[in-house]
């Protein structure tokens, strides 16, 4: 969910506009827009790419020929339909009166296939793909005079999560803002609002600012004195007001607060690195993967991007699972998931070795492609090769409009927000909850009963808070590792759904701290291995309660006999572990597989903590780009 920044007030809006936009740029964002509201009308400008396009774009347009207090401007992170011009925000609506309404929108209208049904019937014409024109529309079809009340009844109508900005034609001094599940505040400056979904966009003008409560909307007025509702003199010839109410249009009040925060900060959200943050962010991040996916009253998994390949899903006879790092360690934990949930055979394989072996695909065969950027050269390539030999190609992946997006007859997006560090974390954990999603919604239809089904989906629901309480463990993580973090080679153990953890968090450790690390099935270490082991050596464990505890328990006496220090993940309340091990990072007690959804999330502050302690640039691992767009 990407960015907004709004303003009201007495200065000239579109250098204002542009400015804004610019320092939410480090969020990542795929295309970028602005509207305002000037004496000949609504001007608009929308580019794809970089915010210096549109600056371009708009200096070109003539815009300082208009002297505007008024816009709204917005960098979109695609959602629904890919990173166009057309598909770009601001978008708009004509109301009955013939004026128009633009707006600007983060979030996700999960109802918007209703609604726009029912504006088509009544004679709007959409003109991009996205869920956020639909509430433009609305806002426009609502309209009879009064922008604040039409936003207001525009809100009533939908489910989803948004923080809007909303401007007419009609009321050159009105912007209304609204938030639900998404972030916005409105900074009051001198004869002036500022408003936008992250305060870095709002600190060099002000630190006077009011949060908004889910369900609530503000107008906001600047103007000449006398065009304003109240018209009061004290305000002097350029007066301004806000109000606050409900979607329901009742009057709420809120405090003005003090903003304590430098620039530098913000951007990173006050933490150290992007890694950091958006290791911390996962709880957030994760309901965003799973809103209005969980149909828990109806047991049963939403997801639209399905659609019409049900029965192809349902009736497979081998599932083809593609990626490359991080991406193929979720691949992996998929293997497991589509035979154990779905029971359909499933094997995972590197892209890059897939598509240059000759593979046989068999008939009925769906490839699933799972990458973070939907660049991925390797992956891309793999699932051309699939789908040429008549596999059926799915995507799970977090750009929106990617090259792999655009390819795959059916997929499923991340929806996790762009993920700026290099060594991925939050996009691990969503394609790992979208493959379960995927394992589930098919398991449903095959040999999973409506009772099993629901105990999956109850424990996705708790996983945010499931992870936030993980997470609280990052100072007693990091001591441990400060006792270890000179040892130059690590092992990662695990079996079952653990044994791709176990991959993941040797790559991690190795990504960003340069310590030599290698992960694998337990079992495997006394085959060879083991002749590694020496005193100090330190062996992580991903030992989780489970069918294959106790076995995992020999290993770690095995490691111990030899003098290595054993550092577990184990389920909290698990008493026995404490005595074998040197460090116990806990998990809440889930399903087995949903386990890796809360047993990497440990393995992640040990990487990012050795890499610190280390004294590692975490955000710039040496020779590592964010997306592999070469084989
Ligand atoms: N769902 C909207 C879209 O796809 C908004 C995305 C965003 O938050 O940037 O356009």
């Amino acid at each position: 969910m990407c960015g907004i920044v709004a303003y009201v007030g007495n200065k000239n809006v579109w250098p204002l506009l542009v400015e804004g936009l610019k320092r939410l740029e480090y969020r990542g964002y795929d295309s970028a827009g602005l509207a305002v509201v000037t004496p000949g009308g609504l001007k608009i400008a929308r580019t794809v790419g970089r915010v210096s396009v549109l600056e371009a774009h708009v200096e070109q347009a003539a815009a300082g020929a208009y002297d505007a207090h008024l816009g709204i401007a917005h960098t979109r992170w695609a959602t629904h339909g890919p990173p166009t011009e057309a598909n770009a925000h601001p978008h708009t609506g004509k109301t009955k009166s013939g004026h128009t309404i633009a707006l600007v929108h983060n979030g996700i209208i999960e109802n918007y296939a209703t609604l726009k049904k029912y504006l088509t019937e009544k004679g709007h014409v959409f003109t991009s793909q996205t869920d956020t024109e639909v509430l433009a529309k609305l806002t426009a079809e609502l309209y009879d005079g009064d922008l604040e009340r039409a936003v207001q009844a525009a809100l009533r109508e939908v489910t989803g999560a948004y923080a809007i900005a909303v401007v007419c034609d009609n009321e050159p001094h009105t912007l209304v803002c609204a938030r639900k599940g998404s972030p916005l505040i409105v900074g009051i400056a001198e004869k002036s609002y500022i408003v936008a979904s992250d305060a870095s966009a709002i600190v060099s003008h002000t630190t006077q600012v009011i949060t908004l409560d889910d369900y609530q909307v503000v107008k906001l007025c600047a103007g000449p004195n006398d065009r304003l509702a109240t018209g009061d003199a004290a305000g002097g010839p350029w007066a301004v007001e806000f109000k606050t109410t409900t979607i329901d249009n009742v009057r709420v009040t809120r405090d003005v607060q003090e903003l304590e925060f430098d620039l530098q900060q913000i951007e990173l959200g006050g933490y150290r690195h992007f890694m950091l943050k958006e290791i911390m962010e996962q709880p957030e991040s994760i309901r965003n993967c799973l809103r209005g996916r969980i149909d828990l009253r109806e047991s049963r998994v939403v997801l639209g991007g399905l659609g019409k390949y049900t029965r192809e899903l349902v009736r497979a006879s081998r599932f083809l699972l593609v990626g490359q790092g991080t991406a193929f360690h979720a691949a992996r934990i998929g293997e497991y998931l589509m035979e154990d949930l779905a029971k359909i055979p499933a094997r995972a394989e590197y892209a890059s070795e897939f598509r240059y072996r000759n593979p046989i695909i068999e008939d009925g065969t769906v490839a699933v492609a799972v990458s973070q950027s939907g660049e991925t050269a390797d992956t891309l390539a793999a699932l051309r090769e699939a789908k040429e030999r008549g596999a059926l190609a799915v995507g799970a992946v977090n750009v929106v409009g990617s090259s792999i997006a655009r390819e795959t007859d059916a997929g499923v997006y991340l929806h996790v927000g762009p993920e700026i560090g290099v060594a991925s974390t939050k996009a691990f954990v969503g394609q790992v909850a979208v493959l379960t999603l995927l394992a589930l919604y098919i398991g449903k239809r095959r040999y999973l009963s409506d009772d099993v089904i629901r105990n999956y989906l109850a424990h996705l629901e708790r996983l945010p808070e499931h992870v936030a309480n993980v997470l609280k463990q990052s100072n007693h993580i990091r001591e441990c590792v400060e006792r270890h973090v000179h040892r130059e080679n690590w092992l990662f153990l695990g079996r079952g759904y653990n044994y791709p953890v176990a991959l993941e968090g040797a790559l991690k450790l190795k990504e960003i701290s340069y310590i030599h690390a290698e992960g694998m099935p337990a079992a495997e270490m006394k085959h060879g291995p083991i002749a590694l082991i020496d005193e100090g050596m330190p062996v992580v464990f991903v030992a989780p309660q489970g069918s294959q505890y106790d076995k995992v328990m020999s290993n770690i006496e095995e490691v111990r006999a030899r003098g290595g220090k054993v550092i577990a993940v184990a389920t909290e309340g698990d008493t026995k572990i404490h005595k074998y091990a040197d460090a116990v990072f806990t998990v809440p007690d889930v399903p087995e597989a949903l386990q890796p959804l809360v047993t990497v999330i440990p393995l992640q502050l040990v990487a990012y903590h050795a890499a610190v302690l280390r004294g590692h640039d975490v955000d710039k691992p040496r020779n590592l780009a964010k997306s592999v767009t070469v084989e």
